[in-house]
């Protein structure tokens, strides 16, 4: 549920993004009829069993596929355990590279797939590992196996892991509403619209986007800082990847904190997103 309602909190699509996105649903076939101008971040959540030419593309004559649908947008892949491993592992270049390129005798072709994943899994095979409500009966050797399913490599490229508890289902039905979507698309609006200010000269416009030499340029930090970043790398075995998508998050956290700075909290917060690099 989580998941699905991301699309309601995510920053307006620029003219230009919409425009782009138009042209990649243009090109596929799907636009709507009756509204054939793509205005708001897709949200693409293909089923385990999608083949590898739907989720990258592909085709006697090349067809975007689900990671170009979701462009600036969102691809949210759920059960992530239950989708065939090499499709997965497809996705780590697009991850990097923000684009896929589909070779063909005759051709090759490149479409844009900058999305955002969002993938849910569970703790172990029964689910209930670490739950309150009932006893996980999986063999560590079981667990195991089963996060295994997901490589290290795919691991490290997404910038956030987080462990959620099951919700008793009186809570699910409570009335209490802590912040609106609405209130939340605002900060995120406002913190979109400082980081592209701030990238103005710099040809990007997200935290997300900064290369090593901007990070530098953008994310100092105190001494004091610098050496928790340092003792987590070491006592996480952290890659250098990771390191570096702490300090991204951590700079968008202290942006949707109005700050300018990059604090203590922010940090420590970034860092403990990355919960399954604990798991050896
Ligand atoms: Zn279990």
């Amino acid at each position: 549920m989580l998941s699905q309602r991301i699309q309601t909190i995510l920053p307006d699509m620029t003219f230009e993004e919409a425009l782009e996105v138009t042209k990649i649903h243009s090109v596929s076939g799907i636009l709507s009829k009756k509204n054939p101008f793509v205005s708001t971040r897709p949200f693409r959540s293909p089923h385990h069993t999608v083949s590898r030419t739907s989720l990258v593309g592909g085709g006697r004559i090349p067809k975007p596929g689900e990671i170009s649908l979701a462009h600036f947008g969102v691809l949210f892949l759920d059960e992530l355990t239950e989708f065939n491993k090499n499709n997965i592992e497809l996705l780590r270049g697009p991850l990097e590279d923000r684009k896929i390129t589909i070779s063909r005798l005759e051709a090759s072709i490149t479409y844009p797939a900058n999305f955002m994943l969002i993938a849910s899994m569970n703790p172990c095979p029964c689910g209930y590992y670490g739950s309150k409500e009932k006893e996980c009966r999986c063999t560590p050797e079981q667990i195991k196996r089963y996060l295994q399913k997901i490589s290290g490599p795919i691991l490290d490229r997404i910038d956030m892991h987080i462990e959620v508890s099951g919700v008793p289902y009186k809570k699910l039905k409570g009335t209490e509403m802590i912040e609106t979507s609405e209130e939340v698309r605002k900060r995120v609006n406002e913190a979109r619209k400082v980081q592209i200010n701030r990238y103005k000269n710099e040809g990007v416009f997200s935290n997300s986007e900064l290369t090593p030499k901007l990070i530098t340029k953008y994310c100092s930090m105190e001494k004091a800082n610098t050496e928790l970043l340092e003792k987590s790398f070491k006592k996480l075995h952290l890659s250098a990847r990771a390191y570096s998508k702490i300090i991204k998050v951590a700079r968008t956290i202290a942006d949707l904190d109005n700050s300018k700075e990059i604090k203590t909290q922010h940090l420590a917060e970034a860092i403990q997103y990355r919960s399954l690099d604990r798991i050896e």
